[in-house]
């Protein structure tokens, strides 16, 4: 879908429609292999989140399941981290093979934290799919079983992430034009 809407407001595209519908089909087949046998819970953060899960969950050929958190992030994110959980998964976790599966990975320190609570809820294995990696951002290490794209360090919208709520619903991830971004008053 060619958006006229939004397109004066990007200045390029990073990943295409048709690059990021690629890499999506082959995370779902490297994650039918690695959980053959077993029915994985995929664990999906809202709101960035759920265009990745809803294709990913359609490229995975086992019996998955999904559950939704939505967390806000706590005083200075990045001084900690700290996040709120303001909305619960729906299911127990316990002894489950989950899989949280997540938007962009940038400083790492919501999934860090994120990790923590999912960790103390003693599921059978937790794993790390990102289909975004901005590592050159990483302040906390964490291990990812699967990743989409490298990003470099730039503020990407689009495939269902915002900025300030809007475009999400983009095909594509792409950058906003600069005079964009000062209208909307970004820091
Ligand atoms: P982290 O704790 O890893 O620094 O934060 C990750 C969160 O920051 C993501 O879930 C997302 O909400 C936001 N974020 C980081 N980089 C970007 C970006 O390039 N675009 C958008 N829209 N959100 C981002």
């Amino acid at each position: 879908m060619k958006s006229k809407f939004f397109s004066n407001e990007i200045e390029r595209v990073v990943f295409t429609e048709a690059e990021i519908e690629a890499v999506v089909a082959k995370m779902g087949r490297q994650i039918t292999k690695d959980y053959a046998g077993r029915s994985p819970l995929l664990v999906s953060v809202l709101r960035g989140g759920m265009i990745f899960v809803a294709d990913l969950m359609r490229h995975i050929d086992l019996p998955v399941s999904v559950d939704f958190m939505a967390i806000t992030s706590y005083g200075p994110k990045a001084a900690s981290g700290v996040v709120q959980v303001v909305k619960d998964l729906d299911d127990p976790i316990t002894k489950r093979d989950v899989i949280v599966v997540e938007d962009i990975i940038d400083t790492g320190l919501t999934l860090n934290y994120l990790k923590q609570i999912l960790l103390a809820k003693e599921p059978a294995s937790l794993s790390i799919c990102t289909l975004l990696d901005k590592s050159v951002r990483r302040i906390a290490n964490i291990p990812l079983a699967y990743k989409g794209f490298d990003l470099e360090d730039v503020f990407v919208v689009g495939y269902g992430l915002d900025f300030n709520q809007a475009y999400r619903n983009l095909p594509y991830l792409g950058v906003l034009k600069e005079d964009r971004i000062k209208d909307l008053n970004f820091i």
